[in-house]
């Protein structure tokens, strides 16, 4: 590097305030009341390493002109720390529209379930102790009563989510043994959970029947062989085939394994505990009726249409769930307290009806009436243009909401969305402006518009959306 040069950068790189001038400004002295010093420090010295090999990387030219302003320098460093003392985990406000969205944690809680988590978060918990006796319980006892009383099964187990369910059924029932299943039902959900690798992974040994439209009945009782462990039926939670299709009822599948000894396995997804089609929403597979059918096991989320905590359950008849919960891979895929507490508190709910669709998260936005839905888009337009003025335009139009999460696939429900243009915005930016707010905020983009779905919105959340929207018009 020739000296001119080199001179240059020193003096751009001079400009750079000292780690004790920058701790002394207001700024950081704000900082310094709610976080370590130490964690301050070492923010401060990457973030001055940052701009010395930002400038060491200048051209020449570049250098001749360049100015730094120390303010520039303190909220780059203001800015990365408050986003690296931030939790990563944080409240998202979910203005998309699709109630279950894996991305945002599924099924947001009901209030009696967040008590739960409260009560036995704040100090010990009888998570396996019988008070009673006071001798050593197990967890499954918490919920399994619930369980059986709402579904009418024999026995119940709960594992992390429903993949460990099927994972842990599987391996339990036909490791080493054939599974069949039919190819119209070897489904991927999300990103990452696919029927074929998870028997694999089990041990089991598929056997695929059928065809992607239509699978016989005979088609199961011809590859029933003396290696044959499982009838493996598996609910097509997010898409459905339409035309020329079939595939075997359940109870036919019972009728097959009763006569030659091979318990039948259903995976039903979300699984809802009651018939949702009473209140005017498609159906969603009940678990009973899968029951009473004769599956012998049966699988489902906690965290779907549940509308609990993340966790899969398994109901069926006692020989097998015995059989599950004993095996060692249970005791890897079991849950903690905070999903027990959750879970049981949500079950709980289904017991009374009135109290359900009165706390129930997930029920209440499936079940909202489009007139209070039109309601609260109109208060969040009215509210909205209020901190507006002349600086955008705010409209109300008719949308569609998603259940999402793989349940009740396909089905949309009718909606209002809230359109929004700032003018001094793209969409892509301002959608990413309420993404960084504090709640974070998520929003789909339609028509080169921030678009809010206030079906998915909580008690509450239309107020913190406003606040959110003036901020970015006041640029603060
Ligand atoms: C969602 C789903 C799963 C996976 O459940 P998780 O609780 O997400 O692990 C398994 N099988 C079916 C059919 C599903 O719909």
């Amino acid at each position: 590097m020739d000296t001119n040069v080199k001179q240059t950068m020193q003096r751009v790189l001079a400009q750079l305030p000292q780690v004790d001038k920058l701790l002394q400004t207001d700024e950081m002295q704000k900082l310094l009341k709610n976080y370590p010093r130490d964690l301050i420090i070492e923010e401060v010295r990457n973030g001055l390493k940052q701009f010395r090999n930002e400038i060491s990387q200048r051209s020449a030219d570049d250098l001749a002109s360049y100015k730094l302003s120390a303010q520039e320098v303190i909220d780059f460093i203001v800015s990365k720390i408050e986003s690296a003392l931030r939790p990563k985990l944080r409240r998202v406000i979910n203005a998309s529209g699709i109630v279950l969205n894996t991305g945002l944690g599924r099924a947001p809680l009901s209030k009696p379930a967040q008590q739960a988590l409260l009560d036995v978060t704040d100090g010990y918990s009888s998570v396996e102790i019988e008070l009673d006796s006071g001798k050593r319980g197990v967890r499954h006892d918490l919920v399994e009563d619930l369980l059986i009383k709402l579904t009418g099964a024999e026995a119940a187990a709960v594992v992390n989510n429903n993949a460990a369910a099927t994972l842990l059924t599987l391996n339990t029932l036909s490791n080493g043994r054939e599974a069949i299943v039919s190819r119209g039902e070897l489904v991927t959900i999300g990103g990452s959970f696919r029927i074929p690798d998870i028997m694999k992974k089990s041990g089991a040994i598929m056997t695929e029947i059928g065809t992607t439209n239509k699978t016989e009945f005979w088609e199961y009782e011809e590859a029933i062989n003396e290696n044959t462990a499982m009838l493996l039926k598996v609910h097509t939670s997010n898409y459905k085939i339409i035309g020329f299709v079939s595939d075997v009822p359940i109870e036919d599948l019972v009728r097959l394994g009763k006569k030659h000894k091979i318990p039948v396995v259903h995976d039903l997804g979300s699984g809802m505990l009651f018939d949702l089609s009473r209140y005017g929403l498609p159906k969603e597979p009940v678990v009973s009726e899968s029951i009473n059918a004769g599956a012998d096991v049966v699988c489902f989320s906690g965290d779907k249409l549940l509308g609990g905590p993340q966790a899969g359950i398994i109901v069926g008849k006692k020989k097998y769930i015995d059989l599950i919960k004993k095996n060692q891979l249970a005791r890897a895929l079991r849950c903690g307290k905070l999903t027990f507490a959750a879970l049981e508190a949500t079950l709980r709910l289904f017991l009374d009806k009135e109290k359900l669709l009165q706390h129930h998260a997930v029920l209440k936005m499936l079940l909202k009436k489009e007139s209070a839905v039109r309601a609260d888009a109109e208060r969040l337009q009215n509210e909205i243009a209020g901190v507006l003025g002349n600086m955008g335009d705010v409209r109300i139009q008719e949308g569609l909401s998603e259940v999402g999460g793989g349940s009740l696939a396909t089905e949309s429900l009718p909606t209002w969305l809230v359109f929004l243009d700032i003018h001094k915005c793209t969409p892509e930016g301002l959608g990413r402006r309420l993404r960084l707010n504090e709640p974070a905020i998520t929003t789909r983009i339609i028509n080169n518009c921030v678009v809010f779905d206030v079906r998915t919105l909580l008690d509450g959340e239309i107020p913190l959306i406003v606040q959110a929207i003036s901020r970015v018009i006041n640029g603060d």
